[in-house]
């Protein structure tokens, strides 16, 4: 049998809330301490922020660009979990747009990306892990030691000994909230404060363009991120996708701006940034309410033993998707000490 703190009543059956990187990181290390994991996501599928739009002739990605594995044990999780064809390197060259508008190398790292969109990762992560999707949970009730799951159609779930929340802090905080937790949820105000939006939009050109890099961050009144999508490894696209990120403080200005007049502006500022006056033949778009945390505070998770719930996630942790991974694998860690 696994170990558990002594103070602590046996845990057997955990549901996560949240089916993105720490949501399935948790559930995966827990279902090989032998628990019984019930995954609850929002969504169609999971995924999370590490997610791609559909789009002619295949998908652009839409959320995270790419992920770092500072830590070798990511890349060890992510080949045992998800195998090692749902993710790559992405060979491309890097570049940044220092204060006099001049364009600078990043320094070489290697950057992975999902193979052939970056939701191959979570498909693959989800595939030995019980994820009920489509299920807003919108309460958790509290029955002595145990906890039931209730949804937005008023279905109940349960009970389980412990509850992981994977959800960015406005959707914990609101959670906990609901559930008659206003001390838990008040500890969220700060992190709730430094989450960002991003819109994101995903433009086609079908002849190829000419630019120094793959993956370049600008310094623009509009964007803060542009990527040729068509250069990760395993996209076969006829001409070329490129993902456009607009930078925090615009997205937050134009947050109930029609997506057509985004996608105008920040396909405009596309051309501008990248001297490019080929007009897209197609443009999607995403708006991510909460995108990134511009906290410094790096917790690596939560967990309030009183109540046997623990908050992971990469808002948790530096604010990337190895930082997700982290997260989730320290609360699992503090849950079930070794
Ligand atoms: C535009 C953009 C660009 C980015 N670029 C990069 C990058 O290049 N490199 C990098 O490392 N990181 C990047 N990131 C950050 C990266 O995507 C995240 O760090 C990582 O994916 C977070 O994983 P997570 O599991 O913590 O959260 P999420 O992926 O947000 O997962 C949380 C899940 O919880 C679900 N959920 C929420 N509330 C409920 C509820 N009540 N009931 C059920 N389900 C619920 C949500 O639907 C979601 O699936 C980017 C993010 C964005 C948005």
């Amino acid at each position: 049998m696994f170990n558990q703190t002594d103070e602590m009543p046996v845990i057997r059956r955990i549901a996560v809330v949240g089916s993105g990187l720490a949501g399935l990181t948790a559930a995966l290390l827990l279902g090989e301490r032998n628990l019984a994991v019930t995954v609850f996501e929002k969504s169609r599928g999971p995924g999370g922020r590490m997610a791609a739009k559909r789009v002619s002739g295949g998908s652009a990605d839409i959320g995270a660009q790419y992920f770092t594995a500072r830590n070798p044990a990511f890349v060890r999780f992510l080949a045992h979990h998800a195998g090692d064809t749902a993710f790559g390197i992405w060979p491309g060259r890097f570049g940044y747009q220092n204060r006099d508008g001049k364009w600078e190398s990043f320094p070489d790292e290697r950057r992975y990306v999902g193979i052939p969109r970056m939701t191959a990762v979570t498909r693959g992560l989800s595939s030995a892990v019980n994820v009920k999707a489509q299920t807003r949970v919108e309460r958790l009730i509290r029955n002595g030691e145990q906890w039931t799951l209730r949804d937005a159609d008023g279905e109940s779930y349960g009970p389980f000994d412990a509850v992981i929340i994977t959800a960015p802090p406005a959707q914990a905080q609101e959670l906990l909230s609901n559930s008659d937790l206003p001390v838990l949820a008040e500890e969220l105000d700060e992190p709730v404060r430094h989450i960002q939006p991003c819109w994101a939009a995903a433009a086609y050109f079908p002849d190829p363009l000419e630019q120094p890099y793959e993956g370049m961050r600008c310094q623009d009144d509009v964007l803060y991120w542009i990527a040729n999508n068509s250069s990760k490894p395993g996209r076969e696209d006829k001409g070329q996708w490129w993902v456009l990120h607009a930078n925090p403080e615009w997205s937050r200005r134009h947050q109930d701006t029609t997506p057509e007049q985004v996608t105008e502006e920040m396909v405009t500022a596309f051309q501008r940034v990248t001297g490019c006056h080929q007009q897209p033949g197609e443009v999607v778009s995403h708006r991510w309410l909460y995108a990134k945390s511009s906290s410094s505070d790096s917790p690596g998770f939560r967990w309030f033993g009183d109540h046997r719930i623990g908050l992971a996630g990469d808002w948790l942790s530096g604010g990337r998707v190895e930082g997700a991974f982290e997260s989730a694998r320290g609360l699992v860690n503090r849950i079930l000490p070794d």
